[in-house]
Protein backbone atom coordinates (compact mmCIF):
# COMPACT_ATOMS: atom_id res chain seq x y z
CA UNK A 1 0.00 0.00 0.00
CA UNK A 2 1.44 3.31 -1.08
CA UNK A 3 1.15 6.42 0.86
CA UNK A 4 -0.86 9.16 -0.98
CA UNK A 5 -0.78 13.10 0.72
CA UNK A 6 -4.17 15.07 1.01
CA UNK A 7 -3.25 18.57 0.70
CA UNK A 8 -5.97 20.72 1.89
CA UNK A 9 -6.64 24.81 1.97
CA UNK A 10 -10.61 24.04 3.10
CA UNK A 11 -11.31 24.69 6.67
CA UNK A 12 -10.63 22.04 8.74
CA UNK A 13 -14.27 20.47 9.07
CA UNK A 14 -14.42 20.15 5.25
CA UNK A 15 -10.82 18.81 5.23
CA UNK A 16 -11.62 16.05 7.56
CA UNK A 17 -15.27 15.38 5.95
CA UNK A 18 -13.07 14.56 2.14
CA UNK A 19 -10.25 12.33 4.30
CA UNK A 20 -12.73 10.52 5.68
CA UNK A 21 -14.57 10.34 2.40
CA UNK A 22 -11.46 9.54 0.57
CA UNK A 23 -10.24 6.83 2.73
CA UNK A 24 -13.52 4.99 2.49
CA UNK A 25 -13.39 5.03 -1.31
CA UNK A 26 -9.89 4.55 -2.11
CA UNK A 27 -9.39 1.55 0.37
CA UNK A 28 -5.96 0.40 -1.63
CA UNK A 29 -4.20 3.31 -1.17
CA UNK A 30 -2.48 5.13 2.68
CA UNK A 31 -4.10 8.43 2.34
CA UNK A 32 -2.38 10.99 4.49
CA UNK A 33 -2.81 14.75 6.28
CA UNK A 34 0.82 16.11 5.38
CA UNK A 35 1.69 16.67 9.07
CA UNK A 36 1.40 12.47 8.88
CA UNK A 37 4.35 12.66 6.80
CA UNK A 38 8.19 12.94 7.89
CA UNK A 39 11.11 14.20 5.26
CA UNK A 40 11.96 10.45 4.27
CA UNK A 41 8.67 9.55 3.71
CA UNK A 42 7.60 12.46 1.68
CA UNK A 43 10.38 11.75 -0.93
CA UNK A 44 8.70 8.93 -1.64
CA UNK A 45 5.26 9.85 -2.27
CA UNK A 46 4.45 10.36 -6.42
CA UNK A 47 0.60 11.43 -6.06
CA UNK A 48 -1.15 14.43 -3.57
CA UNK A 49 -5.09 14.78 -3.82
CA UNK A 50 -5.36 18.53 -3.47
CA UNK A 51 -8.22 20.90 -2.82
CA UNK A 52 -7.07 24.66 -3.21
CA UNK A 53 -3.46 23.91 -1.59
CA UNK A 54 -0.72 26.51 -0.60
CA UNK A 55 1.94 25.89 -3.14
CA UNK A 56 4.35 26.08 -0.36
CA UNK A 57 2.87 22.82 0.88
CA UNK A 58 3.22 21.15 -2.66
CA UNK A 59 6.88 22.01 -2.88
CA UNK A 60 7.58 19.44 0.39
CA UNK A 61 6.91 16.24 -2.13
CA UNK A 62 10.16 16.73 -4.47
CA UNK A 63 9.31 13.38 -5.97
CA UNK A 64 5.42 14.49 -7.37
CA UNK A 65 4.46 12.66 -10.33
CA UNK A 66 1.28 13.90 -10.33
CA UNK A 67 -1.27 15.78 -8.37
CA UNK A 68 -5.15 15.47 -8.50
CA UNK A 69 -7.54 18.44 -7.94
CA UNK A 70 -10.18 18.10 -6.48
CA UNK A 71 -11.62 21.35 -8.24
CA UNK A 72 -12.51 21.48 -11.72
CA UNK A 73 -11.25 25.37 -12.06
CA UNK A 74 -7.33 24.42 -11.70
CA UNK A 75 -5.85 28.40 -12.44
CA UNK A 76 -3.90 28.56 -9.24
CA UNK A 77 -2.93 25.61 -9.08
CA UNK A 78 -2.08 26.09 -13.31
CA UNK A 79 0.30 28.81 -12.33
CA UNK A 80 1.96 27.32 -9.09
CA UNK A 81 2.81 23.94 -11.21
CA UNK A 82 3.57 25.92 -14.58
CA UNK A 83 7.36 25.34 -14.32
CA UNK A 84 7.66 22.19 -12.53
CA UNK A 85 7.58 18.50 -14.16
CA UNK A 86 3.98 17.98 -12.56
CA UNK A 87 1.41 16.60 -14.48
CA UNK A 88 -2.54 18.10 -13.05
CA UNK A 89 -5.40 16.04 -13.55
CA UNK A 90 -8.67 18.01 -12.34
CA UNK A 91 -11.96 16.73 -11.54
CA UNK A 92 -14.04 16.15 -14.51
CA UNK A 93 -17.37 14.17 -12.88
CA UNK A 94 -20.32 13.60 -14.47
CA UNK A 95 -21.91 14.79 -11.45
CA UNK A 96 -20.84 18.18 -11.41
CA UNK A 97 -21.56 18.65 -14.66
CA UNK A 98 -25.21 17.38 -14.55
CA UNK A 99 -25.52 20.00 -11.28
CA UNK A 100 -23.93 22.80 -13.93
CA UNK A 101 -26.25 21.56 -16.45
CA UNK A 102 -29.08 22.10 -14.05
CA UNK A 103 -28.18 25.45 -13.01
CA UNK A 104 -27.56 26.72 -16.43
CA UNK A 105 -30.87 25.80 -16.87
CA UNK A 106 -32.59 27.10 -14.05
CA UNK A 107 -31.36 30.62 -14.23
CA UNK A 108 -31.89 30.82 -17.92
CA UNK A 109 -35.41 29.48 -17.08
CA UNK A 110 -35.09 32.65 -14.60
CA UNK A 111 -34.19 35.16 -17.09
CA UNK A 112 -36.67 34.03 -19.87
CA UNK A 113 -39.51 34.00 -17.35
CA UNK A 114 -38.06 37.22 -16.56
CA UNK A 115 -38.42 37.02 -12.89
CA UNK A 116 -35.95 40.09 -11.99
CA UNK A 117 -38.26 41.92 -12.99
CA UNK A 118 -41.32 40.12 -11.36
CA UNK A 119 -39.61 40.56 -8.58
CA UNK A 120 -38.82 44.20 -9.02
CA UNK A 121 -42.61 44.70 -9.67
CA UNK A 122 -43.77 42.88 -6.73
CA UNK A 123 -41.91 45.53 -4.65
CA UNK A 124 -43.52 47.96 -6.34
CA UNK A 125 -46.56 46.63 -6.54
CA UNK A 126 -47.36 46.79 -9.70
CA UNK A 127 -49.65 44.39 -11.25
CA UNK A 128 -47.82 44.55 -15.24
CA UNK A 129 -48.00 41.57 -17.57
CA UNK A 130 -44.64 40.85 -19.44
CA UNK A 131 -44.62 39.29 -23.30
CA UNK A 132 -43.65 35.87 -22.29
CA UNK A 133 -40.68 34.43 -24.97
CA UNK A 134 -41.24 31.31 -26.30
CA UNK A 135 -38.05 28.72 -25.50
CA UNK A 136 -37.83 28.38 -29.46
CA UNK A 137 -37.25 31.60 -29.42
CA UNK A 138 -34.76 32.87 -27.34
CA UNK A 139 -30.62 32.48 -28.31
CA UNK A 140 -28.91 30.75 -25.93
CA UNK A 141 -25.28 31.02 -26.18
CA UNK A 142 -22.58 29.42 -24.51
CA UNK A 143 -18.75 30.36 -23.77
CA UNK A 144 -16.87 26.76 -23.50
CA UNK A 145 -17.72 23.77 -24.66
CA UNK A 146 -16.24 21.32 -22.56
CA UNK A 147 -17.48 18.89 -19.74
CA UNK A 148 -19.77 21.54 -17.58
CA UNK A 149 -20.26 23.82 -21.33
CA UNK A 150 -21.41 20.13 -23.47
CA UNK A 151 -23.59 18.89 -20.41
CA UNK A 152 -25.28 22.48 -20.18
CA UNK A 153 -25.96 22.60 -24.19
CA UNK A 154 -27.62 19.28 -24.25
CA UNK A 155 -29.81 20.31 -21.49
CA UNK A 156 -30.89 23.62 -23.49
CA UNK A 157 -31.31 21.88 -26.61
CA UNK A 158 -33.62 19.67 -24.61
CA UNK A 159 -35.84 22.63 -23.98
CA UNK A 160 -36.12 24.05 -27.43
CA UNK A 161 -33.91 27.25 -27.07
CA UNK A 162 -32.09 28.36 -29.99
CA UNK A 163 -28.48 27.01 -29.05
CA UNK A 164 -24.78 28.16 -29.90
CA UNK A 165 -21.48 27.67 -28.27
CA UNK A 166 -17.54 29.20 -28.85
CA UNK A 167 -14.83 27.16 -28.14
CA UNK A 168 -11.20 26.88 -29.08
CA UNK A 169 -11.88 24.02 -31.30
CA UNK A 170 -14.66 23.05 -33.53
CA UNK A 171 -17.88 20.95 -32.05
CA UNK A 172 -20.35 18.53 -33.18
CA UNK A 173 -23.90 18.70 -30.62
CA UNK A 174 -26.82 18.22 -32.62
CA UNK A 175 -28.53 21.25 -32.19
CA UNK A 176 -26.26 23.34 -31.41
CA UNK A 177 -23.82 26.26 -34.08
CA UNK A 178 -20.42 26.02 -33.39
CA UNK A 179 -18.46 28.94 -33.43
CA UNK A 180 -14.45 29.55 -32.90
CA UNK A 181 -12.22 32.39 -33.18
CA UNK A 182 -12.95 36.31 -32.54
CA UNK A 183 -14.79 36.52 -36.01
CA UNK A 184 -16.88 33.82 -34.45
CA UNK A 185 -17.25 35.10 -31.15
CA UNK A 186 -18.50 38.56 -32.49
CA UNK A 187 -21.01 36.67 -34.79
CA UNK A 188 -22.28 34.43 -31.90
CA UNK A 189 -22.44 37.39 -29.52
CA UNK A 190 -24.41 39.77 -31.83
CA UNK A 191 -27.32 36.51 -32.29
CA UNK A 192 -27.16 36.12 -28.55
CA UNK A 193 -30.48 36.76 -26.19
CA UNK A 194 -28.54 35.26 -23.06
CA UNK A 195 -25.04 34.37 -22.82
CA UNK A 196 -23.93 32.15 -20.88
CA UNK A 197 -19.93 31.66 -19.66
CA UNK A 198 -18.39 28.55 -18.77
CA UNK A 199 -14.93 29.30 -19.78
CA UNK A 200 -12.26 28.32 -17.59
CA UNK A 201 -9.60 31.50 -16.54
CA UNK A 202 -6.68 31.39 -18.23
CA UNK A 203 -4.11 33.95 -19.83
CA UNK A 204 -6.20 34.13 -23.04
CA UNK A 205 -9.93 34.50 -21.28
CA UNK A 206 -8.61 36.95 -18.56
CA UNK A 207 -11.20 40.10 -19.18
CA UNK A 208 -11.90 38.59 -22.27
CA UNK A 209 -15.59 39.91 -21.64
CA UNK A 210 -14.81 43.74 -21.48
CA UNK A 211 -16.58 46.36 -23.20
CA UNK A 212 -15.65 45.97 -26.58
CA UNK A 213 -16.94 42.46 -27.08
CA UNK A 214 -19.65 42.58 -24.60
CA UNK A 215 -21.09 45.84 -26.26
CA UNK A 216 -21.82 43.17 -29.11
CA UNK A 217 -24.69 41.44 -27.15
CA UNK A 218 -27.69 42.86 -28.60
CA UNK A 219 -29.46 45.76 -26.42
CA UNK A 220 -31.46 43.97 -23.55
CA UNK A 221 -29.12 40.73 -23.70
CA UNK A 222 -28.73 39.01 -20.44
CA UNK A 223 -25.75 37.23 -18.67
CA UNK A 224 -24.96 34.45 -16.86
CA UNK A 225 -21.60 33.81 -15.30
CA UNK A 226 -21.00 30.80 -13.39
CA UNK A 227 -16.96 30.00 -14.35
CA UNK A 228 -14.92 32.37 -13.30
CA UNK A 229 -15.29 36.54 -12.18
CA UNK A 230 -12.34 37.70 -14.03
CA UNK A 231 -13.46 36.29 -17.53
CA UNK A 232 -15.37 39.32 -17.72
CA UNK A 233 -14.39 42.97 -16.82
CA UNK A 234 -16.63 43.73 -13.70
CA UNK A 235 -16.37 48.32 -14.20
CA UNK A 236 -17.26 47.36 -18.09
CA UNK A 237 -20.25 45.02 -17.33
CA UNK A 238 -21.51 47.51 -14.69
CA UNK A 239 -21.49 50.18 -17.29
CA UNK A 240 -23.43 48.08 -20.01
CA UNK A 241 -26.08 47.45 -16.99
CA UNK A 242 -25.96 51.06 -15.89
CA UNK A 243 -27.15 51.68 -19.63
CA UNK A 244 -29.71 49.17 -20.01
CA UNK A 245 -27.47 47.60 -23.14
CA UNK A 246 -27.28 44.18 -20.59
CA UNK A 247 -30.52 44.17 -19.19
CA UNK A 248 -29.43 41.46 -16.38
CA UNK A 249 -26.76 39.56 -15.05
CA UNK A 250 -26.74 36.50 -13.09
CA UNK A 251 -23.73 36.24 -11.24
CA UNK A 252 -22.43 33.50 -9.03
CA UNK A 253 -18.35 33.61 -9.55
CA UNK A 254 -16.49 37.51 -9.06
CA UNK A 255 -12.61 38.89 -9.23
CA UNK A 256 -12.72 38.96 -5.65
CA UNK A 257 -14.88 36.25 -3.40
CA UNK A 258 -16.56 36.40 -1.33
CA UNK A 259 -18.01 39.37 -2.51
CA UNK A 260 -17.18 42.67 -0.09
CA UNK A 261 -20.41 44.17 1.84
CA UNK A 262 -19.32 47.33 0.48
CA UNK A 263 -19.33 46.22 -2.77
CA UNK A 264 -22.45 48.22 -4.41
CA UNK A 265 -23.21 44.81 -6.73
CA UNK A 266 -25.30 43.38 -4.15
CA UNK A 267 -27.52 46.37 -4.38
CA UNK A 268 -27.28 46.61 -8.08
CA UNK A 269 -30.98 45.77 -9.16
CA UNK A 270 -29.67 44.59 -12.52
CA UNK A 271 -27.79 41.79 -10.90
CA UNK A 272 -28.68 38.26 -9.41
CA UNK A 273 -25.51 37.38 -6.75
CA UNK A 274 -25.00 33.82 -5.80
CA UNK A 275 -22.25 32.52 -3.65
CA UNK A 276 -20.06 30.54 -5.83
CA UNK A 277 -23.02 28.14 -6.04
CA UNK A 278 -23.79 27.00 -9.29
CA UNK A 279 -21.91 23.72 -9.26
CA UNK A 280 -20.55 22.75 -5.80
CA UNK A 281 -18.56 19.66 -5.43
CA UNK A 282 -20.03 16.32 -4.31
CA UNK A 283 -17.76 14.36 -1.93
CA UNK A 284 -18.96 11.04 -2.69
CA UNK A 285 -18.94 11.32 -6.52
CA UNK A 286 -15.50 13.63 -7.08
CA UNK A 287 -13.84 10.58 -4.70
CA UNK A 288 -15.06 7.98 -6.57
CA UNK A 289 -13.26 9.47 -9.72
CA UNK A 290 -10.35 10.24 -7.46
CA UNK A 291 -10.32 6.47 -6.65
CA UNK A 292 -10.98 5.21 -10.32
CA UNK A 293 -8.23 7.47 -11.48
CA UNK A 294 -5.65 6.64 -9.13
CA UNK A 295 -6.28 2.80 -9.30
CA UNK A 296 -6.13 3.07 -13.17
CA UNK A 297 -2.82 4.59 -13.09
CA UNK A 298 -1.27 1.92 -10.47
CA UNK A 299 -2.41 -0.69 -12.85
CA UNK A 300 -1.39 0.92 -15.91
CA UNK A 301 1.30 3.38 -15.65
CA UNK A 302 -0.95 6.12 -17.65
CA UNK A 303 -1.33 9.57 -16.08
CA UNK A 304 -5.34 10.33 -16.53
CA UNK A 305 -6.32 12.98 -19.06
CA UNK A 306 -3.97 16.05 -17.93
CA UNK A 307 -4.59 19.58 -18.14
CA UNK A 308 -2.51 21.64 -20.88
CA UNK A 309 -0.48 23.81 -18.78
CA UNK A 310 0.54 26.03 -21.74
CA UNK A 311 -2.87 26.39 -22.73
CA UNK A 312 -4.02 26.76 -18.97
CA UNK A 313 -6.51 24.34 -18.87
P1 LIG B 1 -13.17 22.29 -19.67
O1 LIG B 1 -13.75 20.93 -19.82
O2 LIG B 1 -11.70 22.44 -19.65
O3 LIG B 1 -13.77 23.17 -20.87
C1 LIG B 1 -13.29 24.45 -21.17
C2 LIG B 1 -13.95 24.93 -22.46
O4 LIG B 1 -13.52 26.26 -22.71
C3 LIG B 1 -13.54 24.09 -23.68
O5 LIG B 1 -14.63 23.94 -24.56
C4 LIG B 1 -12.46 24.95 -24.34
O6 LIG B 1 -12.36 24.80 -25.74
C5 LIG B 1 -12.97 26.35 -24.02
N1 LIG B 1 -11.90 27.34 -24.04
C6 LIG B 1 -10.85 27.45 -23.19
N2 LIG B 1 -10.07 28.48 -23.54
C7 LIG B 1 -10.64 29.02 -24.63
C8 LIG B 1 -10.29 30.11 -25.48
N3 LIG B 1 -9.21 30.85 -25.26
N4 LIG B 1 -11.11 30.39 -26.52
C9 LIG B 1 -12.20 29.64 -26.76
N5 LIG B 1 -12.58 28.59 -26.01
C10 LIG B 1 -11.80 28.29 -24.96
O7 LIG B 1 -13.73 23.01 -18.37
P2 LIG B 1 -15.08 22.66 -17.58
O8 LIG B 1 -14.92 21.43 -16.77
O9 LIG B 1 -16.21 22.74 -18.52
O10 LIG B 1 -15.12 23.88 -16.53
C11 LIG B 1 -15.19 25.23 -16.95
C12 LIG B 1 -14.96 26.15 -15.77
O11 LIG B 1 -16.09 26.15 -14.91
C13 LIG B 1 -13.83 25.74 -14.83
O12 LIG B 1 -12.58 26.16 -15.35
C14 LIG B 1 -14.17 26.49 -13.56
O13 LIG B 1 -13.57 27.77 -13.59
C15 LIG B 1 -15.68 26.68 -13.65
N6 LIG B 1 -16.44 26.00 -12.57
C16 LIG B 1 -17.29 26.75 -11.82
C17 LIG B 1 -18.03 26.15 -10.82
C18 LIG B 1 -19.00 26.95 -9.99
O14 LIG B 1 -19.58 26.41 -9.04
N7 LIG B 1 -19.23 28.21 -10.28
C19 LIG B 1 -17.90 24.77 -10.58
C20 LIG B 1 -17.02 24.03 -11.35
C21 LIG B 1 -16.29 24.65 -12.37
P3 LIG B 1 -11.96 23.36 -26.40
O15 LIG B 1 -13.12 22.45 -26.14
O16 LIG B 1 -11.80 23.68 -27.83
O17 LIG B 1 -10.70 22.92 -25.70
Amino acid sequence: MKNIVFISGSESSAQQQWLAILKQTLVSENILLPEQIDESQAKAIDIAIVANPDPKALAKYPNLIWIHSLWAGVERLVADIKDKPIKLVRLEDPQLAKTMAESVLAWTLYLQRQMPEYSQQQSNKAWHQLPTIASSELRVSVLGAGVLGSASLNMLTKLDYQVSCWSRTPKQFAGVNSYQGSTGLTTMLGNTDILVNLLPLTNNTHHLLGNELLSKLPKGAKLINFSRGAVIDTSALLNLLASSHIAHAVLDVFEHEPLSPNDSIWNNPNITVLPHISAPTNMHTAAKVVANNISSYRATNIIPNSVDINQGY
